[in-house]
């Protein structure tokens, strides 16, 4: 081939040689439990927290909206792509997070991307949590906003840099996600919220990893640090503890028919499928009526949080549980080890994170067996402090 694509294998080369090179993995089947290559492992590495992308019941609404309106919403939502499945599901992500109204998009990402650029442009400015998802970094850098990074989780910074910035642009919006992805830990949202309401800032909290897992009822941190009712804007997924596709945002009505109107990602894409859309609202009334499974996943991770202290535990509040190792090839030797051992965590490497890890997920469908097997496997194989 032509040496204008040679490049791409030079490239290729260098994330070798520094063992940030990713590739696939066949995986059968979802659940606590799952094969690859035809071996038996138990699965840390999912973010199907609540077990639910596996319920017969979120497969047999699937099928069941399949059958009624056919696989595909055959365009955007503002020409033909709009189904009452649509509305139901919009009201009850609304009910569900206790905001007027929401919006649901084709993934997180895109509900993220749309959001934002939708939000800001070039005269005004976001100030980011440098722990961000890739969809915040990214939709920050589209919106063409004057971009500040804030120390993670840090409000000091947040503060500072409010006082030396803040007048100096139209609007502000301050993002964050709420469970960090690759930490585990929560932003600091009451702070958040307060520095947001004295400073005329607007506050987008990304819920992707906290819905169906932080709070009482499992609606989120908004939930857990009992700011409902204040002003905000929550974004989140469908495909994670909700075991679907897709992605939403929660807010005022004024700002879910603003994005109706100004987001791109949303008028120019075509609507979620009639499966996904059902099964994830499928997903929410599990979660509204079976209290217990929540119950259940932080009974399993408040058992196997003791196993981890003496290793590098990165502080958690979720269901997000990493530790930290030295090297990228640390992490991935001992993402083969654990599976000899019949687990399965994840090594999550830089760019990602911005130091090597193992990160576990843990499922509410997790058997104290299982989890018990996670802690001997650990204790074979892991450095300890
Ligand atoms: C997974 C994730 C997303 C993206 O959601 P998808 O629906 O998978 O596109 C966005 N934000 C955060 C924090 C995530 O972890």
């Amino acid at each position: 081939m032509s040496s204008t694509y040679s490049w791409l294998d030079q490239a290729i080369k260098t994330i070798k040689k520094a063992n940030w090179y990713r590739s696939v993995k066949l995986v059968e089947r979802s659940g606590a439990m799952v094969e690859q290559g035809g071996v038996k492992l138990i699965n840390f590495a999912s973010n199907d927290y609540l077990g639910l992308a596996g319920d017969r019941r979120l497969v047999d609404a699937a099928v069941a909206a399949t059958v009624a309106y056919g696989t595909g919403s055959t365009g955007s939502r503002l020409l033909s792509g709009h189904r009452a499945i649509h509305q139901e599901l919009e009201a009850a992500i609304a009910n569900f997070k206790q905001t007027e109204a929401a919006l649901v998009f084709s993934s997180g990402y895109l509900a993220n991307l749309g959001t934002i650029t939708a939000l800001v442009d070039k005269r005004d400015l976001i100030l980011a949590d440098e722990y961000n998802h890739s969809s915040l970094k990214n939709g920050a850098k589209l919106s063409e906003a004057t971009v500040c990074n804030y120390c993670h989780g840090d409000i000091e910074h947040l503060y500072s840099l409010l006082q030396q910035h803040r007048h100096q642009f139209r609007r502000c919006l301050i993002v964050s996600d709420s469970v960090f992805s690759m930490d585990g830990d929560l932003c600091p949202l009451p702070q958040l919220l307060d520095l947001a309401e004295a400073n005329q800032a607007m506050l987008l909290i990304d819920e992707a990893h906290a819905t169906g897992v932080i709070g009482k009822r499992g609606s989120g941190c908004v939930e857990y640090f009992g700011c409902r009712g204040r002003e905000l804007i929550q974004t989140g997924t469908l495909s994670k503890a909700l075991g679907s596709l897709g992605g939403y945002v929660a807010g005022s009505a004024s700002l879910i028919d603003y994005l109706r109107n100004r987001a791109s990602s949303w008028i120019y894409t075509t609507g979620l499928s009639p499966a996904d859309t059902a099964a994830a609202a499928a997903a929410i009334k599990i979660i509204c009526s079976e209290s217990e499974r929540i119950k259940q996943l932080w009974r399993n991770i408040n058992y196997i949080k003791p196993h981890l202290q003496k290793y590098r535990f990165l502080s958690s509040d979720s269901a997000i549980l990493c530790i930290e190792l030295d090297r990228a090839k640390t992490a991935l030797e001992l993402e083969e080890k654990l599976k000899q051992w019949g687990v399965w965590a994840a090594a999550i490497r830089p760019p990602t994170a911005p130091t090597s890890r193992l990160r576990l997920s843990i499922m509410a469908t997790h058997t104290e067996s299982q989890l018990q097997q996670l802690a001997a496997a650990m204790e074979a194989n892991l450095p300890t402090r």
